[in-house]
């Protein structure tokens, strides 16, 4: 168990955070691009159930989907915490990144685990946006949760691994040029550990379609293109194989991290998005009078908003200090993910409130950033699932899962 005093790995000095508005450049060519997707965009997309092409040819035109790949594969080989900096940022302009965040989390484990080979044959493409990487096949149907559990199966035939079984919520997968698939290797009962046996190949989908990999679209709340992927003898080459077999599992868990520090700052830039426009409605809607956030049970609610929002940005910005130097953080991830989606769902919670019967109307914008920011607290992780971390691996209470 982790000692409540060495909670905060920072308190030994190292490594240091900045506070404040830090890669200002940065906040502020990508509030540029955000600019040309106002609300509308984003409304008509949904409408038509649409991926954003468009949004996500502009920000690998102004090369803020390689921010996080090295330069010698055609990036900018900036840290997390610039990653961390754009995705804030597309959230706060009103945007969604759901469309192209996971290239982001799922580079690291080509980068830390992948072949040379592969490394070279991918990431240029993917840094100037040619190749979309942004299909992760991981949650299936009867397993949920429970990652070591799974069952897609990937048995080897000579020069291949031939792939049977299901994934549920595999977003935007049909418009993805590469899945990172999570499949079994070894039956989960030969498994030495349960964390083994599992290993990631990377399907490259134009190949796959028709020839053993089927898609069904999903209806959801929010527009985030996902789908149900079937196996059906799939023929994937073994040089798509990353690292070692049966390792797979430490090689997802890895990238984790990263996943769960962007997608706090998505949640932090959906907090900054509510206050803002529940500040200044608030101000300027006059009802009885007076402006309504002159009561304070308008007023109280979006200055508590701000106050947890605020916590949240300190926990992001700690994980991604200690992640970019290279320090253990799965305490620290997992903190900021829990804190920054209830921020910003509380925060959504205030600005619905506040702008009153106008919230659900669709031109205002404020229930369809309710709805994509409630889905924080259950994706990519639910909250339980954060809360049985820290109980068990950081306060060493019994287990759950
Ligand atoms: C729109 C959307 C997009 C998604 N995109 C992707 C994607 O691209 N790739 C991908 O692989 N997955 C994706 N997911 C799946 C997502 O990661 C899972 O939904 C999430 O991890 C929860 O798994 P589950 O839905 O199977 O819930 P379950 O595992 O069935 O859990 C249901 C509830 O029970 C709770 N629970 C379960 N076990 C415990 C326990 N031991 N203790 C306490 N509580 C527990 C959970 O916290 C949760 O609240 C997406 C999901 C959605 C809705």
């Amino acid at each position: 168990m982790t000692s409540l005093a060495a909670a905060t790995s920072l308190s030994d000095g190292l490594p240091s955070m900045p506070l404040g508005n830090d890669f200002a450049d940065i906040r502020e060519g990508v509030r540029a691009v955000c600019k040309n997707f106002p609300g509308k965009y984003w409304r008509d997309l949904e409408a038509r159930d649409e991926y954003a092409e468009e949004f996500v040819a502009a920000l690998g035109a102004a090369g803020y989907l390689g921010a996080l790949i090295p330069e010698e594969y055609g990036g900018s080989g900036l840290p997390i915490r610039a990653g961390a900096v754009i995705l804030e940022e597309i959230h706060a302009t009103g945007c969604s990144a759901a469309a192209c965040h996971a290239q982001m989390y799922m580079m690291g484990t080509m980068l830390r685990h992948g072949s040379e080979a592969q490394k070279l044959r991918y990431l240029p493409g993917i840094a100037t946006g040619k190749i979309r990487f942004q299909a992760f096949g991981v949650t299936e149907p009867t397993t949920g949760s429970d990652t070591t559990q799974l069952k897609t199966r990937a048995v080897r035939d000579g020069d291949h691994y031939v792939v049977n079984g299901q994934k549920l919520w595999t977003s935007r997968a049909h418009k993805s040029d590469l899945m990172m698939l999570l499949v079994r290797t070894t039956p989960a009962d030969q498994a030495k550990r349960r964390s083994e046996g599992l290993s990631v190949l990377l399907v490259d989908m134009q190949d796959a379609v028709g020839k053993g990999l089927t898609m069904r679209r999903i209806e959801t709340m929010v527009n985030h293109q996902t789908n149900e992927v079937f196996f059906d003898n799939l023929r994937v080459p073994v040089e798509n194989l990353i690292g070692e077999p049966d390792q797979g599992f430490r090689y997802i868990l890895d990238g984790m991290n990263a996943e769960r520090i962007l997608t706090s700052a998505e949640s932090l830039g959906d907090a900054r998005y509510f206050i803002e426009r529940a500040s200044r409605y608030a101000t300027e809607r006059v009802v009885f009078g007076r402006p309504i956030g002159q009561n304070q049970g308008i007023q109280f609610p979006i200055a508590r908003a701000y106050a947890e929002w605020r916590a949240a940005d300190l926990m992001v910005r700690a994980a991604a200090a200690l992640f970019d130097a290279g320090r253990p953080c799965g305490e620290e991830a997992n903190t900021a993910k829990l804190l920054s989606s209830e921020a910003a769902w509380n925060a959504a919670e205030a600005a619905m409130q506040t702008f009153g019967g106008f919230a659900a109307a669709r031109e205002f914008d404020i229930e369809r950033k309710w709805r994509d920011c409630r889905l924080q607290r259950i994706a990519p992780i639910s909250t339980n699932l954060i809360l049985a971390y820290l109980g068990q691996h950081v306060l060493g209470m019994p287990r759950s899962y």
